[in-house]
């Protein structure tokens, strides 16, 4: 199968879990995740119509990200950020959906540019307190929000879960649920810019869209399976 005709396929699933949701195909923002595929593969991908595109390294997103420098499209960091890498992260990424602490949200901050966009970010949610994860535990969400507020070159605009691994997706359905509960507690805790919630892979995406995913990312099933990474 081909990228396109992946991609053809991909949209009709996100299609057919957005009618069963009741909700707008425009709510959900699909993210194709090149981590290790060659930059022609992601111009065969944008040509295939996508626009958003996540990689989890920065020394790997550095190589490809200039190459493809013609293309007009969103990259989104979705992998473990260093603080020494955070000033080259905000030079190469739109979005940075993983901050997992705070002080790599100052990192961030002290990296800005004069006179720089504020910078979305999201809060990696490490929701099922596994040791091998990144992320944040549901307890430090909300002091971490607090001192992101502080920090006037970055948006917080929501939150990123990557659940346990599950076989069935059905498994990771109650981390997705969680996870939409979560955004709400803080925006009810008055950070009312939580609306995106970045949930669900190539397998479990469907289930992601019906509990309320606004980014979905989405590898193997679009380029066809990894050999490494
Ligand atoms: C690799 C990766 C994905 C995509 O996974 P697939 O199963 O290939 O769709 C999504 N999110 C993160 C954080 C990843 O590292």
């Amino acid at each position: 199968m081909s990228i396109r005709e992946n991609s053809e396929r991909v949209e009709e699933r996100i299609r057919a879990a957005c009618a069963r949701a009741e909700r707008r195909r425009e709510e959900v923002r699909l993210i194709a995740v090149s981590k290790t595929f060659p930059v022609t593969s992601i111009r065969a991908a944008y040509e295939a119509g996508l626009r958003d595109f996540g990689e989890n390294r920065v020394q790997e997103a550095a190589l490809k990200i200039p190459e493809l420098g013609d293309l007009a499209v969103t990259w989104h960091l979705i992998g473990h950020l260093q603080t020494n890498k955070a000033r080259r992260a905000r030079e190469l990424f739109g979005w940075i959906q993983t901050v997992d602490s705070p002080s790599l949200a100052e990192k961030l901050e002290r990296a800005a540019r004069p006179g720089a966009n504020r910078l979305p970010i999201l809060l990696e949610v490490n929701l099922g307190g596994e040791e091998s994860k990144y992320g944040l535990s549901e307890r430090e969400v909300m002091e971490t929000a607090e001192k992101i507020v502080s920090l006037p070159s970055l948006d917080l605009r929501g939150l990123m879960l990557i659940p346990p691994f599950f076989a069935d997706p059905e498994g990771a359905r109650p981390f997705f649920r969680r996870l939409c509960a979560l955004a709400a507690e803080l925006r009810a805790a008055g950070f009312s810019g939580v609306s995106e919630l970045s949930m669900g892979m190539s397998h479990d995406f469907e289930a992601a869209i019906e509990e309320g995913a606004t980014m979905i990312r989405v590898g193997t099933a679009i380029f066809s399976a990894r050999e490494i990474g």
